[in-house]
């Protein structure tokens, strides 16, 4: 019954045969402030996965709380992709919104019970009288109103008689815990917004720690299953619920590792950013991990499903391979769609030894899938092939067209080249051939022997489709952001031909067009008229060739571990944890990296005492550091702390781009150069001069005509074009921020 053994399920299957529950019910419970990712993905995988395989239940529950960020297009995106991901939620969606009533009355049990209180310092104040992981916070003196003050002051917080943050509901529980989260955590603030479904209904929004919980409670969830980063708020949740003694059963919260993949961005945040910036065009691109980019790109819902089985659920945070992610696709597709014929970039050859046409029988699949059908390919006497299959000087090992090889047409005969046209500026434009008649394909008695077989249209019968081919959003592993974006992410081909049975037939929505790659018919622009087909993923995992190929190896990334449980913090450990993330505002994974590893960590702090840039710092560190210690041979790095600190020193001053810090670092690792030296000897210093900038966008804005009249006609996505562009003929020298603005400023 449980194929998808973790440590979750475990603890699952433990619960049901010690009857602690009679029944497993978990949640799926996603704030409707965005698109749902691959992240989310691997989320409903678990939580519907688990209710499945122990015939439970699970719920959808849009998490909103937060009244200023939510829309319903986004709880419409949500339902969207657990429903096209083949799960069914439990009765109807829930609203942690429609528990507001029964939360207050929740918040009015605690406050009779002296154990939340309504606090009236202000937010610094607040932060300030939390104290640090090494000190013990204080008090509010507001801590010690009477009940009935705090029920009176509560309920005209409730009814908008305060301004936003004039007060504030606390719970009353240990402003010394050693767990900063539990010094007297908020419940309530308030906030005179407009809720997408309560409208003005309140004044007050419950904060997830008191919304979570309870909003598991009123539903009967047993396992509440998030992702890591609320470990430490695991403590409140089990407070509230035991604080208000609850009618068992209770639920309890479990924490595993969050999905993050190389070359892309996954944070709704800055997905938004993509979004709303016009980088991308809109939240199902397909070029975005958001599930409607991958379901409009062609992907499968099985495959993405084989994805999360594959990375399993671990409890230690790692980055997963996108490659791996494609070999799912691929490999699904690769047993179920017809391959046909698409010439992407048509070259005409006029075949002149045949008259007339004919018909082929072809088999849309090959002999290792078991599936069955073919269609009759129209032959004649003038087809186009691939521009790229004919070589007049082919290189080494060239094995399709050229003037003195002769090449197979797939499924039909051999030719060979006789005479090649050009135009007057020398441009091929078509090839005089002959074919023979002997060597058609099942039933070649020619003798001839060939090295390849090419794809092929014929000319009357092909049927122009646009085609639109999709590479890496990023162009590096981990991106920072927009300066990140690989320009060549989208290409679109406009008059590709394809055979015609693709389109009056219809044999399938995807596509193997053999040679190319798998491809989509786009569900929203497709139409008989102008055909558009998406690129889902090519044949071979190209960049797994070119990664080999490069001569350094690039981040050898944490492996994913299967069921690895992590030791927990040691006091030492947890008090640098809490002192990154609260004093030094490091982000939680990376204060967890830094935390558990006593070499980075002291690393990290002797940096900070050369050059105090917190965040920065820890990033090279968990990231570029990091990598370069696990891989370098020699247990001796070539560079010590003061590199590390000056080379963000250049960073942060904007001499250097964050993207060319990496090149400096590299190079730093291998020759043990100082930064700056790097900097100087290579030429890299960013270039912040407008003066040097200006004519870059002028060349460019020049050489796309087409692009500037789209953009000064409304298509402001074109801008991210424009500054992508303008990055990359600096070599990403160049500051993104200015060119963004001078860009902006030229197109006006
Ligand atoms: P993001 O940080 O991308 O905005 P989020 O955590 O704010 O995501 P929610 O809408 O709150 O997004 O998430 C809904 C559920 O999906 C939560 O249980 C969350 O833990 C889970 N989830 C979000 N991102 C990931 C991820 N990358 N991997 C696994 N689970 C995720
Ligand atoms: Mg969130």
């Amino acid at each position: 019954m449980n194929e998808n053994k973790n440590f979750l399920s475990a603890i699952v299957e433990e619960d049901l045969k010690s009857n602690k529950y009679k029944e497993v019910v978990t949640r799926f419970p996603p704030e409707p402030n965005g698109f749902p990712h691959i992240g989310h993905a691997k989320s409903i995988f678990i939580n519907f996965g688990i209710a499945r395989d122990f015939n439970g239940r699970c719920n959808l529950r849009m998490d909103d709380t937060n009244p200023t960020k939510e829309d319903t297009k986004y709880v419409q995106a949500l339902k969207d992709a657990v429903e096209w991901l083949g799960y069914k939620w439990d009765g109807e969606i829930r609203f942690t919104s429609d528990y507001f009533p029964k939360l207050y009355e929740y918040a009015i049990e605690l406050i009779k019970m002296g154990k939340a209180y309504v606090d009236s310092l202000n937010e610094d104040e607040i932060s300030e009288y939390r104290g640090s992981v090494t000190q013990a916070g204080k008090r509010s003196k507001y801590a010690n109103r009477s009940v009935e003050e705090n029920l009176e002051l509560f309920k005209k917080m409730k009814n908008g008689e305060f301004a936003e943050g004039e007060h504030i509901l606390r719970a009353k529980i240990d402003m010394a815990s050693p767990n900063m989260k539990m010094r007297d955590p908020l419940l309530y603030r308030i906030r005179h917004a407009h809720h997408f479904r309560t409208k003005d209904e309140w004044s007050i929004y419950p904060m997830y720690d008191f919304a979570h919980c309870l909003s598991d409670y009123i539903e009967g969830v047993t396992h509440s299953i998030c992702t890591l980063e609320f470990e430490n708020n695991r403590e409140i949740y089990d407070w509230v619920i035991d604080t208000l003694n609850l009618k068992p059963p209770r639920p309890y919260q479990y924490e595993f590792a969050r999905l993050g993949i190389n070359y892309t961005v996954m944070s709704k945040r800055k997905l938004l950013e993509l979004v709303d910036g016009g980088f991308v065009n809109g939240w199902d691109d397909p070029r975005l991990p958001t599930i409607a980019g991958y379901k409009r790109k062609g992907y499968t819902p099985e495959s993405i499903l084989t994805f999360c089985k594959q990375i399993g659920v671990a409890k230690a945070n790692s980055i997963v391979d996108v490659s791996q992610l494609e070999f799912c696709i691929r490999d699904d597709l690769n047993k179920k769609v017809p391959r046909v014929l698409c010439v992407l970039e048509p070259l005409k050859v006029t075949i002149e030894n045949y008259e007339g046409s004919e018909e082929i029988e072809a088999p849309y699949y090959p002999h290792d899938v078991p599936k069955e059908g073919s269609r009759k390919l129209p032959f004649s006497r003038e087809i186009y092939i691939e521009k790229t299959d004919f070589e007049i000087n082919p290189p080494k090992g060239y094995f399709r067209l050229t003037p003195e090889q002769p090449v197979r047409l797939r499924h039909g005969y051999i030719i060979s080249c006789k005479e090649v046209v050009k135009d007057k500026d020398g441009n091929i434009t078509e090839i005089k051939a002959e074919y023979y008649p002997e060597s058609k394909s099942g039933s070649d008695t020619s003798g001839i022997k060939v090295k390849s077989a090419i794809q092929w249209v014929s000319i009357p019968h092909a049927k122009e489709i646009e085609v639109r081919l999709y590479e890496r959003l990023f162009s590096c592993e981990n991106p920072d952001g927009v300066e990140d974006l690989n320009p060549e992410s989208l290409r679109v081909i406009k008059n590709a031909v394809i055979e015609s049975g693709v389109i009056t037939d219809k044999p399938d929505e995807r596509f193997q067009f053999e040679r190319q790659g798998y491809f989509y018919a786009d569900p929203h622009d497709y139409t008989d008229e102008k055909p558009v087909f998406n690129k889902i993923v090519s044949l071979k995992d190209s960049w797994v060739k070119k990664k080999k190929t490069q001569q350094k190896s690039k981040p050898q990334e944490k492996k994913v571990q299967i069921d690895g449980e992590v030791t927990p913090m040691n006091e030492a450990q947890q008090a640098l944890f809490e002192k990154y993330t609260k004093e030094l505002k490091l982000n939680s994974e990376v204060a967890n990296t830094l935390a558990r590893d006593e070499f980075l960590s002291s690393f990290y702090e002797d940096t900070l005492t050369t050059f105090n840039s917190p965040v920065n710092l820890a990033n090279i560190i968990t990231n570029e550091v990091a990598r370069e210690i696990k891989e370098s041979a020699s247990t001796e790095l070539k560079f010590d702390t003061k590199d590390v600190a000056q080379l963000i020193k250049m960073v942060d001053d904007e001499t250097i781009s964050n993207k060319i810090a990496k090149t400096v670092f590299e190079e730093m690792a291998k020759s043990g150069k100082n930064p700056t030296s790097i900097v100087k000897d290579k030429g890299l210093l960013q270039i912040s001069d407008p003066a040097q900038i200006i004519p870059i966008i002028d060349e460019v804005i020049a050489k796309n005509p087409d692009n500037v009249e789209k953009f000064k006609s409304g298509n402001n996505k074109l801008l991210g074009f424009f500054v992508g562009q303008v990055l990359k003929a600096t070599g990403g020298k160049a500051n993104p921020k200015l060119v963004n603005e001078l860009v902006a400023k030229k197109l006006k």
